[in-house]
């Protein structure tokens, strides 16, 4: 028997184009015999987790060591996207390894006595939203020798269906220090644009720039503004942006009840709940810090202030922010709270000149490595 909990190399095999989840030979399909002893599925199932699917699958017997090695003897996952003409894409337990292949197209696999877990992420399979259909085959070549066929067994009966949904991101899971001014130098040429102030008149300018030019910021926003926008909110959200609180009206050292309100505002309107707070004018004090933390959120400011705010001309936007930036930066920058058009103008030469120098975009929240909370789970 294999040892509990051991985790295996999970080998995908080529795409076939058959039409139909598999993949019995016709007139030679033989559920077992006096000669052979293909490995037999009790009952399975797929479920989706955020981008990935789950495979549980509970055996008659549990897997031997030789199962595993034995040439000819498997047991492959079938799975074929939502439309006909779509491949079917098979994942074989091929060999026993000694850990998990980290490249893309590899998931994790673990067995336990009869019980079997896999794990993939469901576009490496050809899964995106819609049905996914999905079957199991296990096949024994040791029937060929005295019967000319294999034996195979398949689950279910019939092909298994599974309707995915686009997973969406509900929340975000703080860790480590409770104030962040950067990410580490070390971290690569990784820096974060944040909006604040916001949603304001700008707001959807800055979106359309953003979405030009393949970015993701992070919008810290006041609950006062947040009223009355749910429709943007969701589109920033949808874009890949990152929603954060900026307190309820923007006074200096907030009350606890004030950052409350703006994450509940911003979850009702979008079902995230932000897990990142910006001091207004960056003031913190123990009391602010220890206000977030206990509402899940880190104290985010900034090593870049272009001072757009009190429009100095665009391209004195644009010259602070390039002169100023630094692998780990985060950028301060208002998409609220003033009139914004030099910051809109600035912002286009802003992302063309990092972006040539080799800086990436990316939300706080991955600039710090935090996980998305996905729904469904
Ligand atoms: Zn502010």
């Amino acid at each position: 028997m294999v040892a509990a909990s051991s985790v295996l190399a999970v080998v995908m095999a080529p795409s076939v184009t058959a039409a139909q989840l598999p993949i019995v030979p016709p007139g030679s399909a033989r559920n077992g015999g006096a000669h052979g002893d293909p490995i037999r599925v009790e009952r399975a199932s797929l479920r989706q987790h955020g981008f990935a699917v789950t495979l549980q699958i509970r055996l008659t017997a549990p897997l031997r060591r030789s199962d595993l090695t034995a040439r000819g003897r498997q047991l492959c996952a079938y799975f074929r996207g939502s439309t006909s003409s779509q491949k079917v894409v098979p994942v074989c337990l091929l060999r026993r390894g000694t850990g998990v292949r980290r490249r893309d197209g590899h998931g994790r696999l673990t067995i336990k006595h009869r019980d079997i877990s896999l794990l993939l992420a469901y576009r490496s399979i050809g899964g995106h939203p819609g049905i996914f259909r999905w079957r199991l085959g296990t096949e024994d070549r040791a029937c060929e020798r005295t019967q000319g066929v294999a034996c195979f067994t398949n689950y279910p009966r019939r092909t298994g269906r599974l309707r995915l949904v686009q997973p969406r991101a509900v929340g975000c899971q703080r860790h480590g220090s409770l104030v962040v001014t950067a990410a580490p130098a070390a971290a690569g040429k990784r820096i974060a644009l944040t909006f604040d102030d916001g949603p304001g008149p700008a707001t959807p300018r800055v979106l359309r720039i953003l979405q030009r030019f393949h970015v993701h910021a992070t919008f810290f926003q006041l609950g006062q503004e947040v009223r009355g926008h749910a429709s943007l909110e969701r589109r920033l959200l949808a874009a890949g942006d990152q929603l954060a609180n900026h307190s309820y009206s923007h006074p200096m050292l907030p009350s606890r009840s004030q950052l409350r309100a703006t994450s509940t505002l911003i979850e009702h309107d979008t079902g995230y709940r932000p897990c990142l707070f910006r001091p207004p004018y960056g003031a913190l004090d123990r009391r602010l810090e220890d206000d977030a933390r206990s509402l899940g959120m880190t104290s985010v400011v900034w090593n870049v202030d272009p001072r757009d705010w009190s429009t100095p001309g665009t391209r004195a936007i644009e010259s602070r922010v390039l002169h100023a930036t630094r692998a780990g930066s985060i950028i301060l920058m208002h998409d609220g709270g003033g009139p914004r058009g030099q910051t809109v103008a600035a912002l286009p030469t802003i992302l063309r000149t990092l972006k040539r120098r080799g800086y990436q975009f990316q939300t706080v929240s991955q600039l710090l490595h935090y996980r998305t909370n996905l729904a469904p789970r």
